[in-house]
């Protein structure tokens, strides 16, 4: 029997990303933070909502005096202070140590709290000096990289975007979120800009929002259908156990 996974076309991404945008328009613009006021966001929004997270945010600022980017008084707070304000994020009590920690690890290794100074490395050495702070990983360092003032090219892979990807046969099901972010790497047209990468990692989380979901594979409303080999597997009959002929 011929595999349902065909090889993938070169164009692939371009034509997911435009089907997509032609479906839910274009995403609204990004509130464009600097560096470490999303690294601070991408730490506490794991496993919370976002709009928790980003009412945390405005709370953060509004108590430690950080809606410049000078994240100072926050690092100097105690524990107590900053679990007061970000209790209502999933495991408040670990995130304010790990907040705490990473912000005094910064202030040590850079001599001063931010992370602009960085803007003067390559992407690469940029995110594996990030993903050294305590609680960082791959989806953090691309964020803080592409969506913030350092607009760099990287694709940040949350869990919707991990598992399109999957189903969508360009990454293997085994594949962590850096295998995926590699392997739709390669297929990126060089002159998309960050923005655009931006755009497309908005578009794939908004689709892994509504139509294919962790649960819920709406394929037959799908703008990817004829591209996605899980739907074609879906589609097919599957044999019982005695073969008919
Ligand atoms: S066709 Fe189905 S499995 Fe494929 S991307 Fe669309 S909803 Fe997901």
């Amino acid at each position: 029997m011929p595999s349902l996974y065909e090889p993938t076309p070169p164009n692939i991404l371009p034509q997911l990303h435009q089907r997509l945008l032609a479906f839910y328009g274009k995403p609204a613009p990004r509130d464009v933070w600097d560096p470490l006021t999303q690294l601070i966001y991408s730490l506490l929004s794991a496993r919370t909502k976002t709009e928790v997270s980003l009412q945390i945010i405005r709370d953060l600022r509004n108590r430690f005096d950080g809606w410049q980017g000078d994240w100072t008084r926050l690092r100097d707070a105690s524990i107590a202070e900053i679990e007061e304000v970000i209790r209502p994020v999933t495991h408040y009590e670990k995130k304010s140590r790990q907040l705490k920690e990473t912000l005094q690890q910064i202030s040590d290794r850079i001599g001063v709290l931010r992370l602009e100074p960085l803007g003067r490395y390559r992407t690469e050495k940029i995110r594996a000096w990030i993903e050294q702070l305590p609680g960082v990983g791959v989806k953090t360092s691309a964020a803080v990289v592409n969506f913030t003032t350092l607009r760099r090219r990287a694709l940040c892979i949350d869990g919707h975007h991990q598992r399109i990807a999957q189903r969508l046969g360009l990454s293997s099901p085994k594949a962590d979120a850096r295998q995926v972010e590699a392997d739709l790497m390669v297929l990126v047209p060089e002159d998309w800009t960050p923005e655009m990468l931006d755009e497309d990692h908005s578009l794939f989380k908004l689709h892994g929002q509504t139509l294919c979901t962790k649960n819920e594979l709406r394929c037959s409303k799908c703008p990817l259908l004829d591209l996605c080999p899980t739907a074609k597997e879906r589609a097919t009959p599957k044999r019982g156990p005695y073969p008919a002929d």
